[in-house]
């Protein structure tokens, strides 16, 4: 399988390791959105969020939770961004489970993603489309 994060994982790609325990590795981004922003990979191979096995889902969340605050002091950052692309239309370019923690700064020029703004109906629609989902 042609994998970037898999070939980190066996060694065969170097990266910048953070953290490694039986289950997981955290390394830098190589293209980072801000200082210290690190990757969690299972070394299970799973595409995305949903494919995930709920119980490594659990293991990488409490893991994430855990670095958080080691990898804020690491680059002295006050806040950080927890998140997860799934699928090409929601920017994921590597099909490998991975959290992206994100150190983040005031005034680190990093702007939240404008909303936008539906209609009183539309939303009880979407509202009404997403509760028939569940
Ligand atoms: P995503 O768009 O959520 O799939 O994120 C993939 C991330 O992996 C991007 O932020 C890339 O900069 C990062 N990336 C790609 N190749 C490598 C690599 N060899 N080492 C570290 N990070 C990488
Ligand atoms: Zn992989």
């Amino acid at each position: 399988m042609d994998c970037i994060f898999c070939k980190i994982i066996e060694g065969e790609l170097p990266c910048y390791k953070v953290y490694e325990d039986k289950r997981a590795l955290a390394f830098l981004d190589i293209n980072p959105v801000n200082k210290g922003h690190v990757l969690i990979v299972p070394k299970e191979h799973h595409r995305n969020f949903l494919d995930l096995p709920k119980d490594l889902l659990k293991d990488l969340t409490s893991l994430a939770q855990d670095l958080a605050q080691n990898i804020m002091d690491g680059v002295g950052a006050t806040a950080f961004n927890l998140t997860a692309n799934n699928g090409k239309e929601a920017g994921q370019q590597v099909e490998h489970f991975h959290w992206h923690v994100i150190p983040r700064f005031a005034n680190d020029h990093l702007h939240h993603w404008p909303g936008k703004t539906f209609s009183d109906e539309e939303m009880k629609r979407f509202t009404m489309t997403i509760r028939k989902s569940i």
